[in-house]
Parts: structure tokens; C-alpha cells; sequence
């Protein structure tokens, strides 16, 4: 897939990290061979991360990022490194770059908690042209199965460039959106309302990861609006295989769609290939024990424009307040910014995390089972409330149904 229609949320995330001066911006222009990142022999020269698109041929195109020193001192430092493991927590490979001053113990520590969370961890130790004759780092290299590199005179980075490729091409492969719901040549109907909210002159980002990937499988598709659903439906000679509606028409187009065609909506196929289905299916009946009081916390994976009438800010909590009846307490993040306690919350309402990766959607639906808090996303909300929540599960039924914790 060319780079320009290679989405940030879909590409794959490198993350260089690493103790301040260890090298990670050389590195960084080493892998990339252009100077991103400016290099220095003074600490902490990178103080906010540097994130460059790449194509890594053959395996396509990633982002890599250069991140801030773990060992950043100061205010500014730990906000910096909180940064640094925000970009660690959705991280597909690590490069964690040992420099020449590092501690050895210290790095055999932090190796070995890296490890437990992130099985694409590569070590690269830095400064090969340094230690010429003897590497004390010997016996860690051997242990991590390291790769010496110099990122000064480039020693190591063609073996760690096809380290790197191969951990990317041995990955697990972003889970598909519509995998045993359609073949090629079924017919599939995708309901894309073009309200006040919906961007100019665009799609949004589901709805144009779906057509991609229906027409990845020869699918017969068919975007049309709400209002020509009656119509489509009355000159097809077939029934549609599946017809995928913006959750905020669900009701609308429920109404429409005879009982027989299996509907679903853009936010449940993400439910399905992102996240923990049956999880995130448990958590949205939890609104039945939503009371005055209660807080909730709606989380987008990116930040935009807000309307009035926008999905997350205004539409679910006015759909969740005329439901429950209650007054509740909610609160809005979007981003990265997915706080580490949620144990205040009663609820987590995600969106659809198109733009998030699997490992970084898979973090937060496992951080809020450890944090014992019901979590669910929009789609399933909007559905429950509207009281077709078993229509749009049902198309799932018989699909492996993701269930890591
Ligand atoms: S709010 Fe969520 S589902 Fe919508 S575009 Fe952003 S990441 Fe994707």
C-alpha cells in the first residue's frame, strides 16, 4: 500500500526508547538515513517525540518514533516520559538503544519488565565503533540477544533493519473488519448518513477503512444515504448479504430492514476485529445500574472538531441521561490520552478505536478488566438503548469472537 494512503492508525508503530544520550535520535536517522531528529551530545536533546512515516521494504509502511530519555529528570522530564510510555504502551516493535554510560544492571531491569509486556522487544546496543576491542555489555548482549550497532558510522543497521522486518512480517495482522461476514461477490449495503456532523466532502475514517477493505474482498457494495435505503432495497433482486449502518441511524434503518437481512453498524465491526467483543458487550449493560452520581468516562481514540451534534460529546449523553434518568458525571479524553486509574469510573464508553492500533485498543480493554470497570463502545450503546442490541450482536454469532484478556 503506498505510504499517502497508508493511515497513522494503521501503519505499524516502531518505538525507539532508551536512556537519555544513548543514541535513539541517530538511530532514528541511521534506520530512516535522513537527519529527523537532531543529534547531540547533550542530554535530553529530544524532548518530545519525533515520529517519522518510513516504508520499511518489504513490509510496508510504519511509524517510527524517537522518544524522550526514561531517564528524563525534573517536572518536564516526567511529563515526558509519561509521553514515552504512552507511545510504548501502543508500540508494535521496541528498539530499546543501550548507550556506552548506561548501567548494565539497570538495563537488565527495565529489559526484564519490557519483556513481560512487549514480546517485539529488540535491544540494540549502541556505540559498536566505542567498544572496538572490548564490549563490557558482552554477556547482556548475548543474554537479549542484542544487535551492536554504531548509528555513527552505520555498523549493524542493515541487520537490524531486517531484524526489524522480520518481526514485522511475522506479526499478527490487524484483525479484519469483515472476515466471515461477507464473500466475494455478496452484496453489502453500507448506510453512511451525511449529517451536520459528518466531515465536508468526505467519509469518515470506518466507513472508509470498510469500503477498502469490501473491496479487498470483491464485494458488491453499495454507500448510500439513510433515506435511500427504501429504494435500494425495492429494485435488488437479492437480498443484501449484510447491510453495516452508522449506529446513529440504527433505529431508522432497523425499522427499515426486514428481519431476515442481518444488520450490524460501523462501531460493532470495530467492537468485533479491535477489541473483546463479548467484554465490551457485557459492559453496556451495566447502563441499567448507572445512578445519580455515577461517573462515566467517554474515551476517543482521536482528537477532532467538536459539533453540536457530535457522537461522543453530545449525542450519547443525551441519549444516556433521557434513558437512565439520571445525573450522571461524565467525562470526555480523546488521543492517547487514556488515563492509567480509571477506578473512579462506572463506565467506559469507547469509540470504535479505528485509528488506534490492536495492541493499543487490546491495553485499555485489559487495563479496565485488571481495574475491574465495565467497559463498551458506542455503537453497542446507541444499539442497547434503541433496543436492537441482540440484531446488531447477532451477525457476530457464529464468528470466533475475540475473548483475550
Ligand atoms: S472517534 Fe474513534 S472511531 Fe471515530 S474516527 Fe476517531 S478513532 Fe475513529
Amino acid at each position: 500500500m503506498p505510504l499517502s494512503i497508508a493511515h497513522s492508525g494503521l501503519r505499524p508503530v516502531i518505538a525507539i526508547i532508551g536512556n537519555r544520550n544513548a543514541g535513539k535520535s541517530s538511530l532514528l536517522n541511521s534506520i530512516t538515513q535522513q537527519s529527523l531528529s537532531i543529534v547531540s551530545d547533550i542530554p535530553g536533546t529530544t524532548t518530545d517525540a519525533v515520529a517519522k512515516a518510513y516504508e520499511m521494504i518489504p513490509a510496508g509502511p510504519v511509524t517510527i518514533y524517537d522518544t524522550a530519555g526514561l531517564d528524563d529528570t525534573g517536572e518536564l522530564g516526567a511529563l515526558r516520559i509519561q509521553t514515552s510510555k504512552k507511545i510504548i504502551n501502543r508500540a508494535d516493535i521496541i528498539l530499546y538503544v543501550v548507550g556506552k554510560d548506561d548501567s548494565l544492571i539497570e538495563t537488565e531491569n527495565k529489559l526484564k519488565q519490557l519483556k513481560t509486556t512487549h514480546p517485539k522487544l529488540i535491544t540494540v546496543f549502541n556505540y559498536a565503533d566505542y567498544f572496538s576491542t572490548t564490549d563490557p555489555r558482552d554477556s547482556l548482549i548475548k543474554k537479549y540477544k542484542g544487535i551492536r550497532i554504531s548509528a555513527l558510522t552505520g555498523q549493524g543497521i542493515e541487520e537490524l533493519r531486517k531484524c526489524i522486518i522480520t518481526h514485522l512480517l511475522s506479526s499478527k495482522k490487524e484483525p479484519q473488519l469483515l472476515s466471515g461476514l461477507i464473500n466475494s461477490r455478496d452484496t453489502l449495503i453500507l448506510i453512511t448518513p451525511m449529517d451536520i456532523a459528518a466531515p465536508k466532502g468526505r467519509l469518515i475514517m470506518p466507513q472508509t477503512q470498510t469500503i477498502r477493505e469490501a473491496l479487498d474482498l470483491n464485494a458488491i457494495v453499495l454507500i448510500i444515504k439513510t433515506e435511500e435505503l427504501e429504494p435500494t432495497l425495492s429494485i435488488l433482486n437479492i437480498s443484501p448479504k449484510l447491510i453495516v449502518t452508522d449506529s446513529q441511524a440504527i433505529k431508522e434503518v432497523a425499522a427499515i430492514v426486514p428481519s431476515d437481512i442481518p444488520l450490524t453498524t460501523f462501531s460493532m465491526l470495530f467492537a468485533h476485529a479491535k477489541g473483546n467483543f463479548s467484554q465490551l458487550l457485557a459492559g453496556v449493560r451495566h447502563i441499567n445500574k448507572l445512578k445519580d452520581g455515577s461517573k462515566i468516562l467517554i474515551a476517543e481514540g482521536c482528537a477532532h472538531h467538536i459539533t453540536c451534534n457530535d457522537i461522543g460529546r453530545v449525542k450519547i449523553p443525551n441519549l444516556l441521561k433521557k434513558y437512565t434518568k439520571k445525573q450522571l458525571d461524565i467525562d470526555f479524553i480523546s488521543g492517547q490520552d487514556f488515563p492509567e486509574d480509571i477506578t473512579s469510573y462506572d463506565l467506559i464508553i469507547h469509540c470504535g478505536g479505528c485509528i488506534l492500533n490492536q495492541q493499543e485498543m487490546q491495553r485499555r480493554l485489559k487495563q479496565a478488566y485488571q481495574q475491574n470497570i465495565n467497559i463498551t463502545n458506542y455503537g453497542m450503546v446507541i444499539s442497547f438503548i434503541q433496543g436492537v442490541l441482540e440484531r446488531t450482536a447477532t451477525p457476530f454469532n457464529n464468528l470466533s469472537i475475540n475473548q483475550e484478556k
